[in-house]
């Protein structure tokens, strides 16, 4: 039904190899026959969308290992909108999954793929929100984890999450790129089952928010797509779900990928602007927004090929445009997202503003984490709360102080 192919050279390999790249060191992408795929129209059309409500789309036979991923909401947000100046403009919320990311897609996947390949223990090196999911997974499916993380930079709920899980975590003094290099070393060295999105099944489950943005629409498919992007491996997966569909005949575009980077680390929108598929990598990338605070993104040809495949666009914002568009959300539209999510609405401003977005077009922003896995940034940017006495005076002269 389905194998690997390497995106470079066309090498194939078998559902029963552990392998992340091709001998070439091309990246590798999962095909399938889509002419052997029936899909139920009528369950499509009835059931609650969720990641395994596709399963007949994703390249694994067994029990799953899910805890209900997937399914998260499609908001439409006509006050932000409002003060963005677009007409119509959604946001899905992929915070609401069920560690606060949307990499518990790619993990139910992932993992359950792990437990179909034998694999005994489990590892990645992460940012913090791929850990908080594998340790999650590997909870549920009952299999070691180990995480490594790059010392400091890390936001405090997800190495919170990492830890209650039981994951080993181990914090390597060096950067997110640094630990990519190690954990990947160390899995092919000791046969560990790695899964950061360098691995292929991850991607597939992430696909799922493609296929969901159109169940939610009523099987329509917005003009585009605007992606926050750090290792790149999102906007490749989200691409190739709108894809499927339409070579399917379920849906007959795909959107423009518009992938979402910040000035202190863009590699992918400096290859963009010059319209090229190598990227250059950043030594010191710096942003507020650790979740993408990536200076070699593993996946960056991918996501390039879906930005330029479907006449998309990628641009990066400031730290201080995020975080305006972080307090936008939260206080527009009661969505509350961490950092590095709020780019994708802060991008969208800034390309409205330019021009590149047309103002009547139907825009879905993805938010990619859920607020609370950043506390410290939050009470950093707010207001401090006030201190008062006990007593009605104080609470009253507070309350109408200015
Ligand atoms: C992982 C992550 C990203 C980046 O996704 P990529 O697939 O690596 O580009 C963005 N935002 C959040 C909150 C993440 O956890
Ligand atoms: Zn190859």
């Amino acid at each position: 039904m389905y194998h690997l192919e390497c995106i470079e050279c066309g090498q194939k390999y078998t559902d029963s190899e552990v392998v992340y790249t091709c001998k070439c060191g091309g990246l590798l992408d999962v095909i399938y026959d889509y002419s052997a795929i029936q899909l139920d129209m009528e369950r499509l059309r009835t059931e609650a969308p969720s990641v395994w409500k596709y399963k007949a789309l994703l390249p694994v036979e067994g029990k799953p290992v899910s805890i209900h991923e997937g399914g998260t909401p499609l908001y439409r947000c006509d006050r932000l909108a409002e003060k963005i100046g677009i007409k119509e403009l959604y946001v899905k919320h992929e915070g609401l999954n069920p560690s606060g990311s949307f990499k518990d897609r790619g993990m139910t996947v992932g993992v359950t793929k792990a437990m179909e390949l034998g694999m005994k223990t489990l590892a990645c090196a992460s940012t913090g929100n791929t850990s908080a999911s594998l340790s999650t997974y590997g909870a549920k499916a009952g299999l070691p984890v180990i995480v490594l993380l790059p010392e400091g930079k890390v936001a405090l709920g997800k190495v919170a999450q990492a830890l209650i899980h039981g994951a080993k975590v181990l914090s390597i003094r060096g950067n997110f790129d640094e630990a990519v290099v190690l954990v990947r070393q160390l899995c092919d060295e000791e046969k560990i089952y790695l899964l950061n999105s360098i691995n292929p099944y991850r991607l597939e489950g992430q696909k799922t928010i493609g296929y969901e943005i159109c169940d939610q629409l009523g099987f329509n498919v917005p003009d585009r797509v605007i992606v926050p992007v750090g290792n790149a491996g999102n906007t490749a997966a989200i691409y190739k779900g709108f894809r499927e569909l339409r070579e399917l005949g379920v849906t007959e575009s795909v959107p423009k990928m518009t992938g979402i980077q910040t000035e202190g680390a863009c590699p992918v929108t400096k290859a963009f602007k010059k319209g090229v598929e190598e990227i250059i990598p950043e030594k010191n990338p710096e942003t507020i927004a650790t979740a993408i605070r990536i200076g070699n993104p593993v996946n960056a040809k991918k996501a390039l090929r879906a930005i330029y495949g479907s006449g998309g666009y990628s641009e990066a914002v400031s730290d201080e445009e995020l975080i305006e568009a972080q307090k936008d959300l939260a206080q527009l539209e009661g969505i509350g997202v961490e950092p590095a999510s709020a780019t994708s609405v802060a991008g969208l401003k800034k390309l409205i503003d330019s021009g590149v977005i047309d103002r009547d077009e139907t825009v879905v922003c993805i938010t990619t984490g859920h607020l609370l896995k950043d506390p410290e940034e939050v009470i950093n940017i707010s207001t401090k709360p006030i201190t008062v006495d006990a007593n009605i005076e104080a609470v009253r002269k507070a309350v109408f102080s200015r």
